[in-house]
């Protein structure tokens, strides 16, 4: 057994202090194993390259990853969103840039399908989803509108017979250069504010769609992210989900539901960057011993396992909470607080947890081919996507001043 083998066996028990079940145990160990087997050989050349390896999603379907909350009717797994932040959290430890494409694909586009969209509609989608031959990602985010991205929102969808024509720009869309299916918010009513959006399931071949940039990132960058254009677009009114001018619930539970999300990346990216951390503290020899010898690395190791434990147990509480939920209870009041806690604590703990990381392994750590300067360079993004620090403070306060 290799030392990173070791290690990997040991992490059961922090998750049986977590209370998981013998299932759930079962499943993380499953796509813990899958995911070090077929996702993590890929990461180094999807860094490199800003690469996206066009057969992993229907691998990953074939393997029964995608479609974890879908009913086994339509082919998924007929599991619950904690379930799906199992998933999550193992594919972070091995492979983070796909682990985001697949929560955008699994999460923002085909969860909110499957709580908003009718029959017909996850008819048509959502077995192909759950095979992974059909590629999701969710359009909010314009160049103006991002913090701000319901009232700000420029691009619009005006009604033209058993159609609707979209104009507009989308900006930072995981998934968009290659998604095959977008699920789109558009203002159906200038007038009613935030109160006139819309949501559309928009197929990447639809009249008047295109890619109009790939984005080169920082970190994750064998995730794809686009530039995204719809230019007098068409879509059939059949691709509406729910009715018009009621897009605004879809977004503002959907976004809960992100954030308790994240939370399992940041969690998964912290759980490797430890275990990589005590690897090279034990092999990394200096002044004739192991730098593990040092009680200011062992301060760091404690400092980081406190850190992804408390993870850990904010994270699993949150998504218990939420998987728990009614639908359309999400995105006021205790939910919409808590989301927004365990995703900022788990983004600000993932901060110091990479930066002990880095520091342990020395000059080492910052050289960019090495796998834990891969992993420091994913922390800003977890501050800043499915709404920023500042913003997730403005909703914990908002709702706890609220009279
Ligand atoms: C790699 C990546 C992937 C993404 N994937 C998607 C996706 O799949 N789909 C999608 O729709 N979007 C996606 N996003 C967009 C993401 O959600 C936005 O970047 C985010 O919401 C912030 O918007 P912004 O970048 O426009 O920043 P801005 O809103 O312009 O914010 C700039 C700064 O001002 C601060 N700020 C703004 N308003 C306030 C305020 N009221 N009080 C205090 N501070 C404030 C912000 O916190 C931030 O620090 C992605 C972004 C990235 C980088």
């Amino acid at each position: 057994m290799s030392e990173s083998d070791l290690f990997t066996a040991q992490r059961p028990t922090a998750q049986v202090f977590s209370g998981l079940s013998d299932d759930e145990m079962e499943m993380l160990s499953q796509a813990d194993r899958f995911a070090k087997a077929e996702l993590y050989p890929l990461s180094q050349r999807m860094d490199d390259e800003e690469w996206w390896p066009p057969s992993i999603l229907p691998k990953i379907g074939a393997n029964g990853y995608c479609g974890i909350t879908a009913p086994e009717s339509l082919g998924g797994a007929g599991l619950d969103l904690f379930t799906s932040g199992l998933v999550l959290q193992a594919f972070a430890r091995w492979n983070h840039a796909l682990a985001l494409s697949w929560v955008a694909h699994e999460n923002l586009c085909l969860h909110n399908v499957l709580r908003n969209a009718s029959e017909e509609q996850k008819a048509r989608y959502v077995p192909g989803m759950c095979r992974g031959e059909l590629l999701g990602a969710l359009g909010l985010t314009e160049p103006g509108a991002g913090s701000d991205a319901l009232g700000a929102m420029r691009t619009t969808a005006v009604r033209d017979g058993d159609h609707y024509v979209l104009n507009g720009t989308k900006v930072y869309i995981t998934n968009g250069p290659v998604a095959d299916v977008l699920l789109v918010y558009a203002k159906t009513d200038k007038d009613l504010g935030s109160r006139g959006i819309s949501a559309f399931l928009v197929d990447k071949e639809a009249p008047g769609f295109r890619v109009a940039q790939k984005l080169v990132k920082m970190g994750f960058r064998g995730s794809q992210t686009g530039e995204l254009v719809f230019d007098n677009c068409r879509v059939p009114v059949a691709n509406r989900i729910g009715e018009e001018n009621t897009g605004v619930k879809v977004v503002m539970s959907g976004l809960d539901l992100e954030r308790s999300m994240i939370a399992p990346l940041c969690l998964g990216i912290a759980e490797r960057a430890l275990e990589l951390s005590i690897e090279y503290a034990r092999t990394r020899r200096q002044f004739g011993q192991p730098i593990s010898s040092f009680q200011m690395i062992q301060d760091k190791i404690a400092t980081m396992y406190v850190g992804v434990e408390s993870m850990r147990l904010f994270t699993y509480q949150t998504l218990r909470a939420v998987s728990a939920l009614h639908d359309g209870d999400a995105g006021r009041g205790e939910i919409h607080k808590l989301t927004a806690a365990s995703v900022m604590f788990a983004a600000n703990t993932m901060n110091t947890v990479l930066d002990e990381a880095v520091q342990i392994h020395g000059g080492a750590g910052y050289i960019w081919e090495s796998e834990i300067n891969r992993l420091y360079r994913s922390i800003k993004l977890l501050e800043i996507g499915a709404g920023t620090t500042e913003v997730r403070k403005l909703i914990i306060a908002g709702e706890l001043l609220r009279s």
